[in-house]
């Protein structure tokens, strides 16, 4: 079970949208810090990094105050590279997992001195070739048959990603014949995952490719990325993931394998994004319109175009309304907004309190995989980011999308 909790009063939000109109998301910087603080406190014993997956929440301000904890960034792409650099994150702090990429990409990346993390076996000559092969360098595991994956990302064996296992003995042969000398293993199998047991099993697996690459071709790594995939309770009947019994069972795993086979000592990273912020952004939005028809509808001043994850997925994002926290739930509404869309819907039979228009609503976990989702489909314009900061006050970490932005790439002079 997990308490859904807002961390601010009517009063505090109603001042902030006073300044900042609805629809906007807002962070907790306070409950992230704490949050980041735990998860390193959790793997302590260990020489342990993580690499906030910036896909999650790509906005430097957020990043800095992770880089502020101790973290680093993982990377995809060339603007997530750059908003790294922006908020002072380089060198072996990034961690670059990208695939099908191009070769400017892995300049760039070279060029920060990033850990870089290739996805297939073919970009050896492709990165040697643009950039050179650089010292330290990770290949990205996909167990194919020998894991089961989970329900969001699927049978690995369907899965673009990744070496095959003899293609990872064979890489590394080869990058070592080519200069490189310090290694590193990846692998991301499960996403949103709430069962320890899967996370652990990632580890196990790694631990023991490390063994065999020792044992095998005398490759010794210096570190295994476990990845992200730990997933958060969107549902108040979900528990969180322990972090500390997490911890502790990856460090079994660690004594077992790792330990026993004079592979101590070995780095651990990892690459969570929606762990980390997830559950401490919030969309704000405001209750437009109500509308009776074969069902009752909120239409609210936010769209999926702010937060997909419900309509694309089907996922649960619990709602608070504000003020109304304990009325009675006795009214069963879709939640929608504006898009020329039916599967706008950021809630379907919600049970909730009776809402009135110009209610403020709070839509729960939109911390990660929220914003940065968002489009501009059907001519909706990105909202603002603000940080609710540890003294209580709002920041803004980013404005909202202006019709002028959305029309920046049009020439109309040519018409
Ligand atoms: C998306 C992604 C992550 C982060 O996943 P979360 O589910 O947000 O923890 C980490 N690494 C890679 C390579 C990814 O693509």
């Amino acid at each position: 079970m997990t308490e859904k909790k807002v961390p601010f009063t009517l009063e505090q939000i109603k001042e902030i949208i006073k300044k900042y109109p609805t629809p906007f998301h807002i962070y907790d910087e306070k409950a992230i810090r704490r949050n980041v603080r735990n998860f390193l406190k959790a793997f302590g014993w260990a020489r342990f990094k993580e690499y906030f997956a910036v896909k999650a929440t790509p906005n430097p301000h957020i990043l800095k105050i992770l880089k502020e904890e101790g973290c680093g960034t993982d990377c995809s792409s060339l603007p997530e590279l750059i908003l790294s650099e922006k908020a002072g994150i380089t060198g072996e702090n990034i961690m670059f997992s990208s695939n099908e990429t191009p070769a400017k990409e892995y300049i760039k990346a070279k060029e920060l001195g990033a850990i870089i993390n290739l996805d297939d076996i073919s970009h050896i000559p492709f990165l040697e070739k643009h950039c050179g092969i650089p010292e330290l360098i990770s290949f990205r595991y996909n167990p194919g048959p020998l894991r089961k994956g989970n329900p969001i990302i699927g049978d690995p064996v369907e899965s673009k990603y990744g070496y095959t296992r003899p293609q990872i003995f064979e890489g590394f042969k080869l990058v070592r014949d080519k200069g490189a000398k310090r290694f590193g293993i990846h692998s991301f199998v499960i996403s949103n995952e709430l069962n320890r047991a899967s996370y652990v099993e990632t580890a196990r697996m790694l631990f023991q490719l490390a063994v065999d690459l020792k044992k095998e071709i005398d490759i010794r790594l210096e570190f295994i990325n476990l990845s992200g995939g730990i997933g958060i309770p969107y549902h108040p009947d979900q528990t969180a993931v322990d972090l500390f019994v997490l911890g502790e069972e990856v460090k079994q795993e660690y004594e077992k394998l790792i330990v026993a086979n004079d592979l101590h000592p070995l780095k651990i990273f990892s690459e969570c994004g929606r762990m980390i912020t997830g559950p401490y952004g919030y969309l704000v939005a405001t209750a437009l319109h109500k509308k009776d028809i074969y069902k009752q509808y909120i239409g609210l001043d936010a769209n999926m175009a702010h937060l997909m994850r419900p309509a694309i997925y089907g996922a649960y994002h619990h709602i608070t309304v504000m003020g109304r926290e304990n009325a009675p739930h006795d009214h069963v509404y879709d939640v929608v907004g504006s898009l020329c869309e039916n599967n706008d819907k950021f809630a379907i039979d919600r049970k909730l309190p009776a809402i009135a228009v110009g209610d403020i609503l709070v839509i729960h976990d939109a911390g990660a995989h929220g914003f940065a989702m968002g489009f501009n489909y059907n001519g909706k314009l990105r909202s603002a980011e603000l940080l609710l900061k540890e003294d209580g006050s709002v920041e803004l970490i980013r404005r909202a999308e202006t019709i002028e932005d959305y029309f920046a790439t049009l020439d109309f002079s040519k018409l």
